[in-house]
């Protein structure tokens, strides 16, 4: 990191804040805040109501920096997987996904992510690092002001790399920025903040913010779930699904929680683990995505078929569960959930292997 003050991570209230330390008039923390985020200028040259003084001031003292897009994959249907160049050489991806009346962007959140859950690449690949607040909303300023054209991102999920809740504050932060009705401006309903599980964070963000919480459960018992999902050993399912019905009582009572379910050939997917999770879930006001898995290189497990997918689905319908098949995007450049992995990390430490191998024989 540059060791000059990169502004773009910091909330309108924090930009006036530091125009004060440089003894300048918190109105210039707005209008330089709407420069960046609502204008798209990063540019301090170009911001032309500042003045030269203050402009000199800010080139002396900070930096307004976005991560370098290093490749830009299109798939045939106008999903775009982004890989971004962090300093100190880190790599991150995200994914805009236009839609018929939205436009999605799949952000990242950690440069890679430690909790190793055995069916996700990201977490295959190991640990880099936090991102901060401006790389994180990075993506958002360069999904919507990268290309000229770009129609602006109307939906966020955290479902990128990386485990949310592992970095609390940057993202709050950031969560802060995005939903600022100067710029960006999006509503609670707008963002989705999806995690494996970290109750204690899940507690620490409970009225504190008001996003949409997704909650990647996959398993249906703690046997099942501590072997494909590692975090459940410290925090079991009893305890994140109490975790999620608080924050979603404090929440208006239209919420809902929406629990993420990878459906794994042979693993997870049997009739009796949708029965299973018809009784977890029954008192919990949620709504169901189903996520057939999404394979990768070095990973043995398959996608369930249509028809188990098809009859999974229907028995949670059955037991009047609102229940959704995630349509996959982007698989065809590896842009679709758990497929992100920042493509030019070498990849597959020997530890990973152990433990790849380790997590393989237990599920078969
Ligand atoms: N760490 C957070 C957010 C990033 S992962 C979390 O785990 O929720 C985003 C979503 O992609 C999660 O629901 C995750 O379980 C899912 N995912 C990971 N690997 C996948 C794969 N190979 N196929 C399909 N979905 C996957
Ligand atoms: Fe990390 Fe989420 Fe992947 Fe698990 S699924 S390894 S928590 S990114």
């Amino acid at each position: 990191m540059s060791q000059k003050n990169n502004l773009l991570g910091l909330t309108c209230k924090e930009l006036q804040d530091y125009l004060i330390s440089l003894d300048e008039k918190p109105y210039r923390g707005l209008q330089i805040f709407e420069w960046i985020h609502n204008r798209g200028v990063i540019d301090f040259d170009s911001m032309t109501n500042l003045g030269k003084d203050l402009i000199g001031k800010l080139n002396l003292n900070s930096v307004i920096k976005v991560p370098e897009v290093v490749n830009v994959s299109t798939s045939s249907e106008g999903t775009k997987k982004f890989l971004l160049k962090l300093d100190n050489d880190s790599f991150i991806e995200m994914v805009k996904i236009p839609e018929k009346k939205r436009q999605t962007l799949c952000i990242s959140s950690q440069a890679g992510c430690a909790l190793q859950c055995t069916f996700c690449a990201t977490g295959y690949h190991g640990f880099k690092r936090n991102l901060t607040s401006a790389e994180i909303i990075s993506q958002l300023w360069l999904a919507n002001y990268y290309e000229d054209n770009s129609e602006r991102i109307s939906n966020v999920v955290f479902m990128g790399m990386g485990e949310p809740l592992m970095n609390t504050e940057n993202v709050l932060k950031t969560i802060q920025i995005m939903q600022d009705q100067k710029c960006y401006s999006l509503s609670k309903r707008r963002i989705t903040l999806s995690t494996s599980g970290i109750v204690p964070e899940i507690e620490a963000i409970t009225g504190k913010t008001d996003v949409s919480l997704a909650i990647s459960l996959h398993a249906s018992n703690d046997d099942l779930r501590n072997k494909i999902v590692p975090i459940n050993k410290k925090y079991p399912i009893k305890d994140l699904l109490a975790s999620s019905k608080r924050y979603l009582n404090s929440l208006n009572s239209k919420s809902h929680i929406t629990i993420e379910y990878i459906l794994i050939n042979d693993v997870n997917d049997s009739i009796e683990d949708a029965s299973n999770l018809v009784n977890l879930l029954s008192d919990l006001k949620c709504k169901i995505n189903l996520i057939p898995f999404n394979p990768f290189p070095e990973s043995d497990y398959e996608r369930s078929t249509d028809e188990k997918v098809k009859a999974f689905k229907d028995y949670l319908i059955e037991h009047n569960f609102i229940a959704t098949v995630r349509v996959t995007r982007g698989d065809e450049i590896d842009g679709a959930c758990g497929q992100l992995v920042g493509k030019l990390i070498n990849p597959i430490g020997s530890k990973k292997l152990k433990n790849k191998q380790i997590a393989a024989q237990n599920l078969h």
